[in-house]
């Protein structure tokens, strides 16, 4: 039964996975490297608050439009309202209790002291993971389960580390969690299907559509579709094809998308777009990759433009 959840890593993911979960009435503890870095990610969290809270009156807008153009009974039309405004009201109160539910640490050992699920949101580095597994399974109880919501990599790689590969597994969030509420549930070979089953179930309890992805794949299904999409959007603005603005465009208006390659880049947060790049560019030897990586570097990264989440990426926010 998971009741307490640690969320090690408050970056982009980290810090909407911890809302989230908090939201849906969890205890979190949010881990980070050091007690600066966690309060910036307090300062997220109430960000978040505000988001969830714009959300929700949203969809209390979309419910009223929606009504005025149905025929209801009379007599019934104000009960549906009263109820439906009175959960509207309900979900705004839970989420201005939500960071009540939400403490910090950055203290591993204390972080996960009572933990029943870890999950891992940091950096998608190999060697990152890999030691945070290796100091993660010296402190953690028995009993927790840690996943991974690595975007690229692949349980198999760390499950030595982490001194209970049966209880460890990938649960793979998508941005913008509240809105785009999916989460992909992934195991290796040595994960045991009834720690599986609990963890999409808890997914599923969290409020997110659970997708058990049947067989370990780097990417999943959504960034085993995304990823390549993104790559190929970069390569024509290195070789010079078309700007960010152009390809998004085009992307944009054949398509119908609401979003193109680059607005998509800047929500997902361009380090962890670099990073990407730079596993692939390690693994696959293409020069192509790494010219790709030293753009990001020097064009995006040390100028600050991180993304939505620093105001400005391949566009201003
Ligand atoms: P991020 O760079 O925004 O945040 C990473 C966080 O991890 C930072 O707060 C950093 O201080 C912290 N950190 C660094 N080293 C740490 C350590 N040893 N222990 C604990 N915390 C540490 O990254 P992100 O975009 O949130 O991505 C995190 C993970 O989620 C990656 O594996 C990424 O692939 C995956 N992911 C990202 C997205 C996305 O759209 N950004 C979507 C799905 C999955």
């Amino acid at each position: 039964m998971i009741k307490n959840v640690t969320v090690a890593g408050s970056g982009v993911l980290g810090s909407q996975i911890a809302f989230q979960i908090a939201f849906k009435g969890f205890n979190v503890t949010v881990y980070d490297i050091n007690d600066d870095v966690l309060a910036k990610a307090k300062t997220k969290m109430i960000g978040l608050e505000d988001t969830y809270q714009q959300e929700i009156a949203k969809n209390q807008q979309q419910f009223t439009d929606s009504a005025k153009g149905v025929k209801y009974n009379s007599n019934l039309l104000p009960h549906l309202n009263d109820s439906i405004n009175a959960l509207i009201n309900k979900s705004i109160e839970t989420a201005k209790t939500t960071p009540s539910r939400i403490s910090y640490q950055a203290d591993l050992a204390n972080a996960v002291s009572n933990a029943d699920l870890v999950i891992e949101a940091i950096p998608e580095r190999e060697d990152i993971k890999q030691n945070f597994y290796e100091k993660l399974a010296r402190v953690a109880p028995k009993k927790a389960i840690f996943t991974t919501n690595s975007s690229t990599l692949v349980p198999s790689q760390f499950a030595e580390y982490t001194g209970r590969p049966d209880r460890f597994l990938a649960m793979h969030f998508a941005n913008e969690i509240w809105i785009n509420n999916t989460a992909e549930v992934m195991g290796h070979a040595g994960t045991d299907p009834a720690v599986f089953n609990e963890i999409i179930q808890f997914a599923k309890d969290i409020g997110m559509l659970a997708i058990p992805v049947r067989k370990e794949q780097p990417g999943y299904i959504l960034n085993s579709v995304l990823v390549p999409f993104l790559d190929a959007a970069e390569m024509l603005y290195l070789d010079g094809v078309g700007d960010p603005e152009l390809i998004d465009k085009t992307w944009m208006k054949a398509t119908g998308a609401p979003a193109g390659p680059f607005g998509i880049l800047d929500i997902v947060g361009i380090t962890t777009a670099y990073n990407i790049i730079l596993n692939y560019a390690a693994t696959t030897g293409n020069e192509k990759f790494t010219q790709l990586g030293d753009l990001l570097k020097t064009q995006m990264i040390d100028q600050g433009k991180l993304g939505v989440a620093t105001g400005e990426g391949f566009y201003k926010y």
